[in-house]
C-alpha cells in the first residue's frame, strides 16, 4: 500500500477513541478544495512509501496501551491494492479500523463489510447526485453511480458510519444541503465542514457560501429533527 503520510495520534478523527491516521496516496477524483492535494498524484511504492509503512507499524506496536485504532484516510485509500492486506494486519494487533472513502469502489466497501474489517466509515457525500460532477471534477455518471451505491451499502451495513459534506464554493446551494441530507435515515449522522481556505487544489476560491455554517445546520435540524447534524 502506498503511504503518503502518517499522523502518530489523533483525539478528533475517530470518534470516542484515540487514534494514528494513516494517510494513503492517490486519489481519482480532483474536489477544487481539496485541502491534501499533495495526496492526489497516483504514485509507485517508493522508499518513503516504505519506510512510512514500517513507522507506522513500529509506532502502533510500541504504544499498543494508548492507541486504539487506525484512522486510514487519503488520498483514497480503496485505490490501493494493498488495502485489505493493510487493514488484516492491522486489525490482527488488535486496532478498531476507521474508513475514510470518497466512495468510487463499492465492491471493495462490500467485500470489507462482509469480512468483518471496519469497525467505522466516513464517506464523501459530494454533493446532490445530479450535479457531483460538479465537485469531483472527474469521470462521468458511471463515477456518480458507484459513489451512490457505496453510499447505500454503507447505509445498510449495520457498521458505524458518518456521511459528510465539504461546502464547495461557487458549486453548493443551501436546497443542496436540504436535498443531500435527505438522503440519510432516521439517526444517521451528518457532517458539514468548511472549506480549508489554507491550502486547497485550486487557488483563490472564494471565501463567499451566501450562508453560515452554523445557521445551515440550526436550519437542517429543524428540517430533519431525526438526524444528528453538525458542524465540522
Ligand atoms: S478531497 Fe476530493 S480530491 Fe481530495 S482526496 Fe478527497 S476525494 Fe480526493
Amino acid at each position: 500500500m502506498i503511504i503518503g503520510g502518517y499522523q502518530p495520534m489523533s483525539l478528533i478523527d475517530y470518534p470516542g477513541k484515540v487514534c494514528s491516521i494513516v494517510f494513503t496516496q492517490g486519489c481519482a477524483f480532483r474536489c477544487v478544495y481539496c485541502h491534501n492535494p499533495d495526496l492526489i498524484p497516483i504514485k509507485l511504492e517508493d522508499q518513503k512509501s516504505k519506510m512510512l509503512s514500517e513507522e507506522v507499524f513500529a509506532h502502533l506496536e510500541k504504544h499498543r496501551n494508548m492507541i486504539e485504532a487506525v484512522c486510514i484516510t487519503g488520498g483514497e485509500p480503496t485505490i490501493q491494492k494493498g488495502l485489505r492486506a493493510f487493514i488484516e494486519k492491522i486489525k490482527g494487533m488488535g486496532f478498531d479500523v476507521k474508513l475514510d472513502t470518497n466512495g468510487i469502489h463499492p465492491n471493495l466497501v462490500r467485500k470489507l463489510i462482509d469480512a468483518g474489517l471496519i469497525d467505522y466509515f466516513a464517506m464523501d457525500l459530494k454533493n446532490v447526485w445530479e450535479r457531483y460532477l460538479d465537485v469531483i471534477q472527474s469521470g462521468g455518471s458511471a463515477i456518480v453511480e458507484q459513489c451512490r451505491e457505496t453510499f447505500e451499502i454503507i447505509q445498510s451495513s449495520g457498521v458505524a458510519h458518518e456521511f459528510r459534506t465539504t461546502i464547495c464554493p461557487g458549486v453548493h446551494t443551501k436546497s443542496d444541503f436540504v436535498e443531500m441530507a435527505g438522503y440519510l435515515k432516521d439517526g444517521e449522522t451528518y457532517f458539514i465542514q468548511e472549506t480549508q481556505f489554507q491550502k486547497t487544489l485550486k487557488e483563490g476560491l472564494s471565501t463567499e457560501f451566501g450562508f453560515s455554517v452554523p445557521d445551515l445546520v440550526h436550519y437542517l435540524r429543524s428540517i430533519y429533527p431525526s438526524l444528528i447534524i453538525d458542524q465540522r
